[in-house]
């Protein structure tokens, strides 16, 4: 559903390599509304995959539902079906947004960026907070490639199952919306997303800027919900993270990370009421910006020189394969 354009062109030395350094990575005000990506990234050929097994095993889905509807035998009948699996992936779309919550902040607070197997997608999603840029260095298919390359699994297994049209549209609408949700995460930071986008936002199919724009304010501890953010007033209103947070802290002994900010730990476990807590919140903010600034500032740089390198090598690679033939 939606297709965003595919940057191709050579690869060679991000631009942010050599401009990154230059600003404040802790800068709030930092924005990456104008930032594009580096004419030098292409999507690699896995993401590239990844995100092609994802519209391939959700076009599988859709076919079953079609043959399921035809089965039907009757008008009717098939246009029950449709009706009912539109209904369905809706359900489908409405529980991931309150997934991707539920997921968004387990990732943000819980494992590290040196956390074995989730360490990665830990980077990708902490960092963000600090450099906001990074979503846009690369494309948005990359983006979504994060989730797409575990997500096509269970799409395809349901597929290949082929249950009632009911639990594939449901799985359709979940997955899509998933799938989705790092390219609407990625969208709301632009000031001119793609059109497709702009519309999808309009429809609260997708998040809108103003919805996201809570989540970065420190200690980056409200509406993590992004694929359209419908669940986040609601999360905010309850203070169901911190209740969430409470009881996890009660079964394990371990602290989120947004608990670096005094005010959120002690609201969260009770030992300050909400007037309290909203009275203290810009001097907590100072304290909880205070521990973390500069924490991705060595990763970060690690890991551009990195990309640089292996942009120079690639480089070093074509430009030996071409001049080969006029040595001869
Ligand atoms: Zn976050
Ligand atoms: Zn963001």
């Amino acid at each position: 559903m939606m297709i965003p354009t595919l940057a191709t062109a050579s690869p060679a030395l991000p631009r942010h390599a050599a401009s990154a350094p230059d600003k404040s990575p802790d800068d709030a005000r930092q924005s990456p509304e104008d930032l594009h990506v580096p004419k030098e990234y292409t999507t690699p050929l896995k993401d590239k995959l990844a995100c092609g097994a994802v519209i391939g095993s959700g076009l599988w889905l859709g076919a079953n539902i079609a043959l399921q509807a035809a089965a039907t035998g009757s008008l009717p009948g098939a246009v029950g079906v449709v009706a009912g699996s539109l209904a369905a992936m809706a359900a489908g779309h409405v529980t991931a947004d309150l997934a991707s919550g539920m997921f968004h902040h387990w990732i943000d607070n819980y494992p590290t960026y040196k956390t074995p197997i989730v360490g990665e997608l830990a980077y990708e999603f902490q960092v963000h907070h600090h450099k906001m840029q990074e979503l846009q260095e690369k494309t948005a298919w990359t983006n979504m490639a994060d989730a797409g390359k575990y997500m096509w699994i269970p799409m395809a297994a349901v597929a290949a199952a082929g249950p009632h049209w009911a639990a594939q549209a449901f799985t359709l609408g979940f997955s899509a919306a998933g799938f989705v949700a790092q390219g609407s995460h990625r969208w709301s930071h632009q000031k001119n997303p793609p059109a497709i986008a702009k519309l999808m936002q309009k429809l609260h199919v997708i998040q809108s800027k103003e919805n996201h724009a809570i989540h970065h304010r420190m200690p980056w501890a409200d509406n993590y919900c992004i694929v359209n953010g419908m669940w986040n007033p609601l999360m905010t209103k309850t203070h169901f993270f911190r209740k969430w947070e409470k009881l996890i802290f009660q079964m394990t002994g371990r602290e989120p990370h947004c608990w670096q900010d005094p005010g959120v730990k002690a609201f969260a476990l009770g030992q300050i009421n909400e007037e309290q807590f909203l009275k203290d919140q810009g001097m907590n903010r100072k304290i909880f910006h205070e521990i973390v600034k500069g924490r991705f500032d060595e990763e970060y740089a690690r890991r551009q020189a990195l990309r640089a390198e292996e942009a120079r090598a690639r480089e070093a690679a074509i430009e030996a394969r071409t001049a080969r033939p006029g040595d001869n």
